[in-house]
């Protein structure tokens, strides 16, 4: 290899050219030799508003995946904030390590000091591997923090919310695939019970649904079964389920080269974040397959929602339920874009979400 090629190697996989081909402002990294604190923060839009989104942390097996993490992280806020209406930019934080060793007060605080420094161009809240009592003590040293707990005047947990909206999504697309939105006798697998999970279950149980569960946890499995009545399968049966819809609440990237060719379902609809491994492929995909895919960002933006109306200043519950309805409409919407333009769903979310961005970008500009 050239020298120059050499170059031009390191610069293709160089921070920077990540950053620009997805289009973020600003990346931060932080450490603290005292704490052992090492994070990164991006921030990808702020057209619309101070960047928010919730904080994660994970023991990365390398930087470049933190970064890589990061990046598509804040950039998915951007849409999700956009196509729902917020009034809010696309951001998101990592921290690397250890999170049921490393969390101490002053590894928190100081990360509290960093969110801190930026003025409040990014906002917290959590995320995998972070809870509320964490949020308290980022909020010690920060005012841009949210998620924290209701005697707090925060918005407590997210889940009910992110569930509710789910469920308008998939109701959504019922309408847009079985020319009404009842899911009353509808054959719909959930897979994964957990936070919002669990909470949706409940919402398809009262209108009649036939539900199926699988998780990894029996002991949730059980649960659930027990308080709903739904019927439990196993962890790969559920790909293989003579189902209506399929729901992801566990995992990303289950729609996949594998599984979609086993998909028996006419929707897709859930919770999980990154359903589809590959946006553009596996979109089109489940086009081929003739199954109508509800975008993830868009319908699990509930938790989103929560946040947001914490972030207002006093966070009021009626509220936060009458902005997760319009997820329902903007479902509509997406499909109609998808339909005209003959793009994927995913794809003409993003669109949507785009034109928000540049319309309210224009305005914003001097005249
Ligand atoms: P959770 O951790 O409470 O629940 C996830 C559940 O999935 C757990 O019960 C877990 O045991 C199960 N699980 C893990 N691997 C599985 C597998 N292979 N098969 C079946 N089940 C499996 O998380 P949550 O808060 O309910 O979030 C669920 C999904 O929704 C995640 O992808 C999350 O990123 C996304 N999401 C959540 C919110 C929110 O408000 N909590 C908001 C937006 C998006």
């Amino acid at each position: 290899m050239t020298e120059l090629n050499e170059l031009e190697r390191i610069e293709e996989n160089s921070v920077f050219s990540q950053v620009a081909s997805l289009g973020h402002e600003q990346v931060v990294f932080c450490q603290d030799q005292a704490t052992g604190l090492k994070a990164i923060i991006g921030i990808h839009n702020t057209v619309l508003g101070p960047a928010l989104g919730g904080t994660r942390m994970w023991n990365y097996s390398s930087d470049q995946e933190a970064v890589t993490d990061v990046l598509r992280l804040s950039r998915g806020m951007t849409y999700k904030a956009a196509i729902t209406g917020l009034n809010l930019g696309g951001g998101k934080a990592v921290i690397i390590g250890d999170a049921s060793t490393m969390k101490t007060e002053a590894f928190l605080r100081r990360f509290g000091k960093f969110i801190d420094s930026l003025g409040g161009k990014y906002w917290t809240a959590e995320d995998v591997n972070m809870k509320t009592r964490d949020m308290k003590y980022i909020g010690m040293e920060t005012r841009y923090v949210t998620g924290l707990p209701e005697n707090m005047g925060g918005g407590g947990d997210p889940s009910p919310v992110t569930a509710y909206g789910t469920y308008l999504g998939m109701k959504a697309t019922a309408k847009k695939v079985f020319g009404n939105d009842s899911l009353a006798g509808k054959k719909i697998g959930v897979q994964g019970v957990g936070q919002v999970g669990m909470y949706l279950v409940d919402h398809l149980k009262k209108e009649d649904a036939k539900v199926y569960i699988s998780d990894i946890d029996e002991s949730k499995l059980k649960d659930v079964s027990a308080k709903t009545g739904a019927e439990v399968v196993g962890m790969e049966e559920i790909y293989d389920l003579d189902m209506d819809i399929y729901a992801p609440c566990a995992l990303g990237a289950t729609l996949n080269d594998l599984t979609i060719p086993r998909l028996k379902c006419q929707i897709v609809a859930g919770a999980a974040n990154n359903q589809l491994a590959d946006e553009r492929k596996h979109g089109y995909m489940l086009i081929d397959k003739g199954i109508v895919y509800a975008p993830d960002f868009l319908i699990n933006a509930g938790g989103l929602i929560n946040v947001y109306e914490e972030y207002l200043g006093s966070y009021n519950r009626q509220r936060t339920y009458d902005t997760a309805e319009k997820i329902y409409d903007t479902c509509l919407d997406t499909f109609k874009v998808a339909e005209e333009d003959n793009i994927s769903s995913q794809e003409a979310a993003i669109k949507l979400a785009e034109k928000r961005i540049r319309e309210i970008g224009n305005i914003k500009l001097p005249r």
